[in-house]
């Protein structure tokens, strides 16, 4: 086995993102002995946190709310020997020590090396990108039903989206609202069918079918929305709406290696098989990676992955590979 020498502020592996992907990650590189830190962001929560319901999650048939469940992945990456710190990472650059590469991870002041690292920061919703929805962001318009829900009690709301996310935050403002209206650009939804069945028995769900928001409208606060036809655009109508709930996609969080590695036209980090990016040393996982299911079993599994590929990386890196 050859000697390397590296500063002993060097972790074997940092990963950055404190979701399911991140703390899959953390478990299996702390298990692996590996000397590892996480990262998670200061001002940013993992998607899981605000889902109020999570009931697809196997090996949890009653279901658990989504910050119980990655309460419960922190917990027992913890108890293996996981290093845990809150920042919000701004900038990753290459590194070396007496020939060894690895990656510095720059946050404000501070900054955290390692030879490996694990990118695990998740994914943002997409914006509407029509008048008004700045002017009433928190003030009508929300991207998060669990957050903002409960004030809108006895009120109609919009739901605008047709995908899981969409049609199961919409079921969960039913608790609240007097009446939700999903507004969809399709005539038919793409959400899960079991979620579509839900949403038909409600009694509390509308839909605008082939229809798209032009504007949110409102004085104080919101007082509607302005649709547009998509199969016709000159007609447009009103609908009046005290809270509109936004679920149409999502951004990947990708900026912190975009100089770095290779990354889909949509922003996504691509990866490989073993989730290594085309930058030596860095693996991405979850919902920040080009993939086709974004969910906290598919992140889970991204991250288990990238901790292992991450581990034989190391060690071939230090000398010393398995077999
Ligand atoms: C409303 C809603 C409902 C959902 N319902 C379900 C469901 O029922 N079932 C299901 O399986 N999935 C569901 N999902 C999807 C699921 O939550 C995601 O697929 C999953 O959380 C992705 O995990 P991740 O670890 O890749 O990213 P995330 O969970 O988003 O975690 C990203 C982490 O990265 C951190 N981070 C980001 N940028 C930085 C930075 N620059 N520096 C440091 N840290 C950073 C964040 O703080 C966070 O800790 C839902 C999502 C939403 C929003």
């Amino acid at each position: 086995m050859s000697e390397i020498s590296i500063p002993d502020t060097v972790y074997d592996v940092l990963i950055i993102g404190g979701g399911p992907a991140g703390y899959t990650a953390g478990l299996y590189a702390a298990r692996a002995n590996l000397k590892a830190l996480l990262i998670e962001g200061a001002s940013t929560v993992s998607q899981i946190t605000v889902t109020d319901w999570i009931e697809n999650y196997p090996g949890i048939p009653e279901g658990a709310s989504g910050f119980e469940i990655v309460e419960k992945f922190r917990k027992q990456a913890v108890q293996f020997g996981l290093q845990v710190s809150q920042a919000d990472c701004s900038s990753v650059e290459p590194m070396e020590w007496n020939g060894i590469r690895g990656w510095a991870v720059r946050s404000g002041e501070k900054s955290f090396e390692a030879l490996a690292l694990v990118v695990a920061t998740g994914a943002h919703w997409r914006k509407l990108d029509v008048p008004g929805e700045e002017t009433y962001t928190g003030r009508g318009v929300s991207y998060c039903a669990t957050c903002d829900g409960p004030f809108y009690r006895n009120r109609e709301v919009v739901v605008v989206g047709g995908g899981d996310t969409a049609v199961q935050e919409a079921l969960f403002l039913t608790r609240f609202a007097s009446k939700v209206t999903i507004v969809h650009r399709r005539d038919r939804l793409r959400a899960a069918a079991i979620l579509q069945q839900r949403a038909l028995d409600s009694g509390k769900i509308a839909f605008a079918w082939n229809a798209v928001v032009e504007e949110v409208t409102g004085g104080e606060a919101v007082t509607g929305v302005r649709l547009r036809d998509v199969r016709d655009a000159g007609k447009n109508w009103d609908l009046p709406a005290a809270g509109v709930f936004v679920f149409i996609g999502l951004i990947p969080n990708s900026d912190l290696v975009a100089g770095q590695a290779d990354l889909a036209d949509d922003g996504a980090i691509l990866v490989d098989h073993q989730m290594r990016t085309s930058a030596p040393g860095i693996f991405a996982c979850g919902d920040c990676t080009r993939k086709l299911l974004r969910q906290v079993v598919t992140a889970c599994g991204d991250g288990a992955t990238a901790a292992y590929a991450a581990q034989l990386y190391v060690e071939e890196l230090k000398g010393n590979p398995y077999g």
